[in-house]
């Protein structure tokens, strides 16, 4: 697979990802994906908040070298990896990877969002993947909605004390697949922290991937993201976002400095 060394981080490119979900049937069959510590992948879409985050705090660094798969899911990263590395990577956004990541998958687990996108979501794979009777399976919230796939949904607003129950929960779902939306880096410190309850299980922070999947925030309209634009659209979208992109400008180039400075 090819990878391109961006800071201390190993990217994967967006051709790479790819070929690799359509190549091999089941994502950690491959040995590429194969993790050094347990049978599980946890799948990082590499924005620029984890790479100023990963300077201040060493333990969050750490979850992104211990990821096994870095995707770059901004325009930074990729222009990060053209000034930096000199090597072209393409942007592959955490919504297309989920939702191809879906496609793929037959367990899968859903934690996080607001209740009320939590419910519609169900309701709309519900909808979608069975053209059968829907069935409960193990417990009140896994549904068998038909042979090919059984899902697992919890919202994203409990208490702390609750959340080593709900995790118990999905262990004992045992997915395939874990979808956690709980925004950065709260859903990749999750993971971390219990990924190695897991088996043989892929993990991936979509941050607000939910709301879009049902509706409550629309994706950028084709032209935006042809232009490389997404970002302005999730400023129009929620203008609060602003501050976020200006102190990620910022970062981004206190980062090129430091760099060239370095070289
Ligand atoms: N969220 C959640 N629990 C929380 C805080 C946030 O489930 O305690 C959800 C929120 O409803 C949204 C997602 O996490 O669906 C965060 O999306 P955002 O686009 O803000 O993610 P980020 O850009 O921070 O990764």
């Amino acid at each position: 697979m090819h990878k391109v060394k961006i800071l201390d981080y190993l990217v994967s490119d967006f051709y790479s990802i790819y070929e690799a979900l359509e190549n091999y049937e089941n994502i950690e069959n491959s040995v590429v994906y194969r993790s050094q510590n347990d049978s599980n992948i946890h799948i990082i879409t590499l924005n620029m908040e984890h790479l100023h985050l990963a300077e201040k705090m060493p333990e969050f660094k750490k979850i992104l070298t211990d990821a096994e798969l870095l995707i770059p899911d901004g325009e930074s990263i990729c222009l990060l990896a053209r000034i930096l590395a000199k090597q072209k990577i393409k942007k592959i956004a955490g919504i297309d990877l989920a939702e191809k990541l879906i496609n793929n998958y037959s367990r899968i687990a859903f934690l996080g969002a607001e209740k009320t996108v939590s419910d519609s979501l169900r309701n709309l794979l519900t909808a979608r993947y069975s053209s059968e009777s829907v069935s409960h399976s193990s417990g009140a919230d896994a549904f068998n909605l038909n042979a090919r796939k059984e899902f697992f949904f919890e919202h994203g607003f409990y208490e702390k004390n609750q959340e080593e129950s709900i995790i118990e929960r999905i262990v004992n779902f045992n997915p395939e697949l874990l979808l956690v939306a709980l925004g950065s880096p709260a859903q990749e410190f999750l993971i971390a922290k219990y990924r190695h309850l897991f088996k043989n299980t892929v993990m991936v922070g979509v941050g607000g991937s939910f709301d879009i999947f049902t509706g409550k925030l629309s994706r950028a309209p084709r032209l935006f993201i042809k232009l490389k634009l997404e970002w302005l659209f999730r400023i129009l979208q929620e203008p609060k976002r602003a501050l976020r992109f200006l102190s990620n400008l910022k970062n981004f180039l206190a980062l090129i400095l430091k760099s060239s400075l370095h070289k």
